[in-house]
């Protein structure tokens, strides 16, 4: 019998309802609902329409329960206004997620709030409700850890408006300032700085922090953060078929239609003769990065399957950007490009007629990458991506970093280099070799006994102990019984440790 059968384990789940937030969320809920638990996902009311466009979806047979509640925005302010949006989120967005709870909590008692880092007021709201909250952290352990020891004053950092300084933080290789997140550096926007700072702040009223990647691939890095406020990783959050496990559901987050003529021209292709881009749903380039991308590629006398995107979704546009393709680049390349507004990228990673993916580096792209033996050519914009790229090139060495200027830009001859040195290169053999190495660590990390496997039960196990303890408590206000989470953390670390080692 499972945990959740014994216990009935009901989890509230708030996201934004963002494509890279709401699909690691999603694939966790599925994951749960595998071992009997109850899951709700609470994520803004704007995204209501994008979610349920697929009216054959059935959300209430997956087990999964789907709530929305307001960011106290209309529906068409235009959210590319991140200060805005991440100010009303604060103040109207969690007294509206406070009221769905009352509402919800008529029916039902929740054992834990999991939320993602970037709705830290949710834990706040989970702390007055005294509902134990757990983070998903969707990103790589790797920005936890930076995030974690920049906010909390843990290590010293060097003047960051330096591109030259080297930061050096446990766990990690030597990083350059253009490895951090972009968020803490000086010229990000203050909003974010903020929102993580925030985030830092309410991690004393967080009792779990899970990731959405897995130990194998950052074990010295989950490692040191084992005596400061650890995070057990649980994944690859992929979807389960591409772990190779039965979908409960095939329910799907998906904003955007998939253009299903991807597979069929794939289909029409040699195996390991397409280059997969994509910047994934936030990111526009700037009419330069595009130009340079679109003449490398043309040059390069590979295929390539492209998305680009029709508009700003919202979120990270360089200066000066591109909605289409340079003018006569489809004329130039026809037969060779397939170009689409969306893709159903899991489906397009997995065909055999994809040599390589030159991606954004969003922590979900490289998660589906990683699990299916993808090598990567980076080409990151912001907040985790340039840290994800730098996983790739020294970490994981899965692929190689396309070097950029100021602008963000790379020329044609660097991304020319790229692709040469990824498809046909020298060390083309090597990328592959470690894509489907670190393709095998991580379906290990999810089977039973594998280490994501066992993070994830002893998550439920210690809900259930917790649900069925009337003397674990959070008090009003979220502040926990200190010297009780202290002596969770200590068990814990030391738990893990034990895990970890064998
Ligand atoms: N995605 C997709 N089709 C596309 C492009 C992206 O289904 O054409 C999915 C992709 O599989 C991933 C998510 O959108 O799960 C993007 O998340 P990620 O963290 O990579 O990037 P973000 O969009 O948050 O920048």
């Amino acid at each position: 019998m499972s945990v959740a059968e014994k216990t009935n384990i009901n989890i509230l789940m708030v996201s934004q309802a963002l494509q890279g937030h709401v699909n690691p969320m999603l694939n966790f809920a599925k994951r749960l609902v595998s071992k009997g638990v109850h899951v709700t996902i609470a994520t803004t009311e704007e995204g209501r329409a994008r979610m349920l466009k697929n009216t054959d979806q059935n959300f209430s047979d997956s087990g999964i329960r789907l709530e929305f509640f307001s960011d106290g925005l209309s529906i068409e302010f235009d959210r590319s206004d991140t200060k805005t949006v991440i100010k009303s989120s604060r103040e109207k967005g969690a007294k509206n997620l406070s009221n769905l709870i009352d509402n919800l909590s008529k029916n039902q008692t929740f054992s834990c709030v999991i939320v993602t880092p970037f709705v830290p007021w949710a834990i706040d709201v989970a702390a007055e409700y005294q509902i134990p909250c757990a983070v998903l952290w969707i990103q790589a352990s790797a920005c936890y850890s930076i995030y974690y020891r920049y906010y909390m004053k843990i290590d010293s950092f060097p003047k960051l408006e330096d591109p030259n300084e080297k930061v050096h933080l446990p766990g990690l290789p030597t990083l350059e300032v253009r490895d951090l997140p972009s968020i803490i550096l000086p010229s990000s926007p203050p909003q974010y700085d903020e929102l993580m700072a925030d985030f830092s702040k309410a991690l004393d009223k967080v009792k779990w922090v899970l990731g959405s990647s897995f130990f194998e691939i950052e074990d010295e890095i989950v490692k040191s953060m084992d005596s400061l406020t650890p995070i057990y990783p649980i994944g690859p959050l992929v979807s389960p078929s591409l772990l190779g496990e039965k979908e409960t559901s095939n329910v799907s987050a998906d904003m955007w239609n998939a253009d299903n003529s991807s597979i069929e021209w794939l289909n029409s292709k040699p195996n390991s003769s397409v280059i997969y881009i994509s910047f994934g749903s936030l990111i526009v380039l700037s009419k330069k990065q595009m130009s340079n991308l679109a003449t490398a590629l043309k040059n390069s006398r590979q295929n390539f399957l492209w998305v680009v995107k029709a508009q700003n979704n919202g979120g990270f546009a360089w200066e000066d950007p591109a909605y289409e393709l340079p003018n006569e680049f489809l004329e130039e390349t026809e037969g060779r490009v397939l170009v689409v507004k969306w893709c159903a990228q899991t489906k397009v990673l997995q065909h055999p007629a994809v040599a390589c993916f030159i991606s954004h580096c969003g922590w979900n792209s490289l998660l589906e990458t990683l699990i299916i033996g993808v090598p990567v050519i980076a080409y990151p914009s912001w907040t985790d991506q340039p840290t994800n790229a730098m996983l790739i090139e020294n970490v994981l060495k899965n692929g190689v970093r396309i070097k950029v200027g100021e602008d963000g830009v790379g020329s044609v001859e660097e991304i020319e280099r790229c692709v040469y040195e990824v498809v046909e290169g020298p060390n083309a053999a090597e990328f592959r070799k470690r894509a489907l190495e670190i393709k095998e660590a991580a379906k290990k990390a999810s089977q039973d006994g594998g280490s994501s496997s066992v993070n994830i039960n002893k998550f439920l196990c210690e809900l259930k102990v917790m649900n069925g303890s009337k003397s674990i408590k959070v008090t009003k206000m979220g502040r926990p019984l200190s010297t009780l989470w202290k002596g969770i953390t200590k068990i814990r670390s030391f738990f893990s440790r034990i895990i970890h080692l064998g």
